[in-house]
């Protein structure tokens, strides 16, 4: 082999390797209820983490349902569950029937119902 034939077979094998990584970070956002076309990047970024203004017995009702603030769970986001109540911008936080606090569009909590209406 010449240094020639390495270094491409070098810049072959890594591209190969960067395209299957890009390939399977798109996986991971869509099992994660995103969107790997990036319609949906407005969930990602939006924080809805500040608890502050909440009370004790509201953070703790808030960590025992599990709530965080991107889902993990396919197909399954506050967005999609009956209990949300959007804001008016869907860039913002909206709020929850059963979390207390600010809710991130693309959160998740072990409460979630399928939303039909
Ligand atoms: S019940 Fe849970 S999953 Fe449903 S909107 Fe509230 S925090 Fe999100």
């Amino acid at each position: 082999m010449t240094e020639a034939s390495l270094t491409r077979r070098t810049f072959i094998h890594r591209v190969g390797v960067w395209t299957a990584l890009a390939a399977s970070s798109g996986l991971a956002l869509q099992a994660c209820g995103g969107d790997a076309a990036g319609d949906d990047k407005s969930a990602a970024s939006v924080k809805c983490d500040d608890v502050s203004a909440l009370d004790e017995a509201q953070k703790t009702q808030r960590t025992a349902l599990g709530y965080v603030d991107l889902s993990v769970q396919e197909g399954k986001n506050c967005t999609n569950c009956q209990q949300n109540v959007p804001a008016a911008d869907a860039t913002a936080c909206g709020t929850c029937k059963v979390v207390p606090g600010p809710i991130n569009p693309g959160g998740y909590c072990n409460v979630w119902v399928q939303k039909t209406t």
